[in-house]
């Protein structure tokens, strides 16, 4: 895939989505924001939003986990009134607007966690899987944002993105990015909004450039020479040489990583033997690397396939190491969230600085096609410390959140609608 690259640096490529775009027209974009489209749009969406909320709640009961979101997706479908939209997997894509020519897409995540949920509200989940990552509230928030423009109309089509699998691998934005159905939308602007508790409600955290990691899973095999825990002169004990693979690994970031480069390396499970007086014969361990430049994302592998072995060896053990890729770096479009900024700020909100983590999105997919933008709505308390976070099983974005999502994905669509059209007429096409 090509590598992500700002809408204000880019050239006219041969499928025309991208194209050059200096001040002026990051000026223009902002200066669009101040019409009259957005506030109708976030009249329209503020009327949709009981059903919004309802629907929310209906899909906070019964969530299904990644690969087995149809159930999911034909609700929302159906709330958007296209019941019968076309699937793409266990997704759906739907068109609000103009059956041809240039589009803004807004993506949401149909899947859920395999995580039993602990809230105490009537609608809390009960089948084991729970919406703790608020996707159920971003589908929510794309029904009242999308009515809305199919009500009032936009600037552009809206094409609404349901998308499967964002929590399991490999990830449902690779279905849908250089999937024929996609590319028949010709979308020229995607934007995404997730809830987030670290940023205060009525807040929306929206910035240029890398804003989340690139993720990728380690599995490191220690293998050894098992046998009675009696007697270890005799064997090779994968559980030494493994607890030494882990603490050399630590050296990777502290010590073989520039300290400006945001990297993480961390082993969450350690699966190794069934009996205590028994020394096993291998121990599995699985992690994940976290890292932001390429350079880096290339040297670390290699770095911790060279330590691992290296180290196991000084205990007379083997150690394999092997890597599967997840998303790159979620690279956010510098004029999108510039134009995004003033339409926030016109929809409400206070804009503040940019949250960058070492968090990992499959959004960082469509970046590499297409001029990207994921904003971070609040959720969180002002005050509030030790408050659930994502993922975990306790955690409840407000009622609140719905509207305030819907406004910022309007807001992120309209702002988009805005760059994309300078854009083409800076390029002279209409
Ligand atoms: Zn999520």
């Amino acid at each position: 895939m090509a590598t992500p690259a700002a809408l204000t640096t880019w050239g006219i490529t041969n499928n025309g989505y991208r194209c050059r775009l200096g001040q002026a027209v990051v000026t223009a974009a902002r200066r669009s924001a101040a019409g009259t489209v957005l506030p109708a749009l976030l009249q329209a969406a503020d009327q949709a939003l009981p059903a919004a909320v309802a629907l929310r709640r209906e899909l906070h009961a019964s969530p299904e986990l990644g690969g087995h979101e149809t159930r999911t997706a034909a609700r929302v479908a159906a709330a958007l009134g296209e019941p019968g939209a076309p699937s793409v997997t266990t997704g759906r894509l739907l068109r609000m607007g103009a059956a041809g020519g240039p589009s803004v897409a807004i993506r949401a995540e149909l899947d859920a966690l395999p995580l039993a949920e602990q809230t105490p509200v009537a609608w809390a989940s009960r089948n084991g899987a729970s919406h703790s990552c608020g996707h159920d509230v971003h589908l929510a928030a794309l029904t009242a944002a999308g009515l809305a423009v199919r009500r009032v109309g936009g600037p552009l089509p809206l094409v609404a993105v349901l998308q499967p699998r964002e929590e399991s691998q490999p990830s449902g934005a690779q279905d849908l990015v250089g999937s024929p159905q996609l590319e028949a939308q010709d979308v020229r602007a995607m934007i995404g909004v997730h809830v987030h508790p670290h940023v205060a409600r009525g807040q929306v955290s929206v910035g240029p450039g890398p804003v989340n990691a690139a993720y990728d899973e380690i599995t490191i095999t220690v293998r050894g020479h098992g046998g009675h825990a009696a007697y270890p002169h005799v064997t090779r004990d994968p559980v030494i040489a493994a607890a030494h693979v882990i603490l050399a690994l630590q050296h990777l970031i502290s010590r073989r990583t520039d300290p400006m480069h945001s990297a993480v390396l961390t082993i969450g499970t350690v699966q190794a033997g069934a009996a205590a007086n028994v020394i096993p014969e291998q121990v599995v361990l699985t992690g994940s690397l976290r890292t932001f430049e390429p350079a880096d994302r290339a040297s670390l592998r290699s770095a911790v396939g060279t330590t691992a072995g290296a180290t196991a060896e000084a205990y007379e053990c083997t150690a394999q190491a092997t890597f599967t890729q997840g998303e790159p770096v979620l690279d956010n479009d510098p004029a999108l969230a510039a134009a995004a900024t003033a339409c926030l700020i016109q929809a409400g909100f206070r804009v503040v600085e940019s949250l960058r983590s070492c968090g990992s999105d499959d959004f960082a997919y469509y970046c590499t096609r297409y001029p990207s933008l994921m904003m971070f709505a609040g959720v969180g308390q002002p005050g509030e410390t030790g408050a659930p976070g994502l993922h975990h099983p306790a955690f409840l974005p407000p009622e609140d959140a719905v509207g305030d999502v819907a406004r910022a994905m309007l807001a992120g669509y309209v702002a988009a609608c805005s760059v994309v059209a300078a854009g083409r007429a800076e390029r002279g096409q209409r």
